[in-house]
């Protein structure tokens, strides 16, 4: 059941909240619904929850449009965006949590109306699979963003790997957290980068201890 698996996953947050002193409001549960139908997805926000993420273009815009009735709810884009799908989301979103190059930020750039808030995805665990802007490169990057005043940098973003241990998880995120103080620290107009994205249903209580303010949670909300 969605609210009970909701009650847990809000307990959990609040429990490693605890463990290092955070207050639980500064973490935004974000539902990954890209593996559940509508029904399903109009339960969470019955149940309460109002970040709503999916990761493919066509089906979160039919899905989008089922909700047109709740302007509460914020929606989140977690997945690879190709350039050429840039056009049909880009006004259709409030959150783009995989940003990682510049050709995409330029076609951002061309289809924005207003400034999009972006996190610039980090490839922290340097494994070949995974999307992101390598650690080394990413002042650069954020120095490049300058010129696309349609783009916001709210915040890093990065996923651990499954298989790795729950010290590993910590490292990994201690390093993102690390980074985007770096970025934060600059006070770049273009990059506030106060935001940290990470922390999924494997590895969000390591990911909230190290410092996450958006979690990224699927599988643990929608779980039977
Ligand atoms: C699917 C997905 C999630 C949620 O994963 P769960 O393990 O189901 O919680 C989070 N972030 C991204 C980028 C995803 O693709």
């Amino acid at each position: 059941m969605i609210s009970e698996n909701l009650r847990e996953v809000r307990q959990e947050i609040q429990k490693s909240c605890a463990l290092v002193s955070r207050s639980a409001a500064e973490v935004t549960l974000v539902a990954v619904t890209k593996m559940v139908d509508a029904a399903t997805t109009k339960a969470v926000i019955d149940a309460g929850v109002c970040h709503l993420a999916e990761n493919r273009t066509d089906k979160f815009l039919l899905k989008k449009q089922l909700f047109t009735d709740y302007p509460a709810v914020q929606w989140h884009f977690i997945g690879n965006l190709q350039r050429r799908k840039v056009k049909s989301i880009v006004n259709e979103i409030d959150f783009l949590h995989s940003l990682d190059n510049l050709k995409l930020a330029a076609e951002i750039q061309k289809r924005a109306i207003n400034p999009l808030k972006c996190f610039v995805e980090v490839n922290v665990s340097g494994e070949d699979s995974k999307q992101g802007i390598a650690p080394g490169d990413l002042m650069d990057f954020i120095d490049g963003l300058a010129a696309y005043d349609k783009i916001t940098v709210v915040g890093l973003m990065t996923m651990a790997p499954a298989a790795a241990t729950t010290a590993q998880q910590h490292e990994l995120f201690a390093k993102l957290r690390k980074l985007r103080d770096e970025i934060q620290n600059r006070e770049l107009s273009w990059a506030p980068c106060t935001e940290l994205s990470m922390g999924m249903t494997n590895d969000y209580q390591a990911a909230i201890q190290e410092g996450a303010t958006f979690v990224r949670v699927g599988t643990a909300l929608f779980k039977e």
